[in-house]
């Protein structure tokens, strides 16, 4: 088995009361998992079997592309939130939030709006370009900004199996909610790779 599902750097009730622990463990537990298991079986045999992640997503295509990129997708949501994390962005990432949407609650603003008119099943991002130019973008299904040569920075999964046993069909609501748990220095951290 090539890839593995690493383990929450919290635990499954850390998150409450934004995301619950039966959210945690029916989304990552058994969604990611099954995205994972799925691309294991897939590359098995095939020389996808001797590239990174990142490669599988920008060379796959079909079935193999939605698993990849959904196994990518769900580590990079989860891994951004912490129950005791970084509250607001500091330093070049707020200087370039500001500077490109007025300030960083006018940011907030449009990247929920994003989330809330996405229709149907998906994503919405951050990314940057290689100037360091910021980009939020909606992506359907299992899309990922890294097929347009973007830099991923922050990701809110609009998935009705992300929010629906917490938040049923308020999604405006569920994204309002997760600032509360987004770790800055993560995403500060990406901005500056
Ligand atoms: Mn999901």
């Amino acid at each position: 088995m090539k890839f593995t599902q690493p383990r929450l750097p919290y635990a499954p009730d850390a998150l409450v009361p934004v995301i619950s622990q039966t959210t945690i463990e029916y989304h990552y537990g058994k969604h990611e998992k099954a995205y994972i298991d799925t691309l294991n079986s897939l590359i098995e045999g095939t020389p996808f079997a001797d590239m990174e992640l990142e490669e599988i997503i920008r060379k796959s295509d079909g079935k193999l592309f939605n698993n990849a990129s959904q196994a990518w997708n769900h580590i990079f949501y989860f891994f951004q939130f912490h129950p005791e994390g970084k509250r607001e962005p500091s330093g070049a990432l707020k200087d370039a939030l500001t500077e490109q949407f007025g300030s960083v609650e006018d940011f907030k603003k449009k990247f929920e709006e994003a989330g809330a008119t996405l229709f149907g099943s998906g994503w919405v991002w951050l990314s940057r370009d290689d100037k360091g130019k910021l980009f939020i973008t909606q992506g359907s299904n299992a899309s990922n900004p890294m097929t347009e040569n973007l830099q991923p920075l922050l990701v809110f999964d609009v998935w009705e199996h992300a929010y629906y046993l917490d938040y049923q069909n308020r999604r405006a609501e569920y994204l309002k909610k997760l600032w509360d748990i987004v770790d800055w220095s993560v995403i500060e951290n990406r901005y500056e790779e």
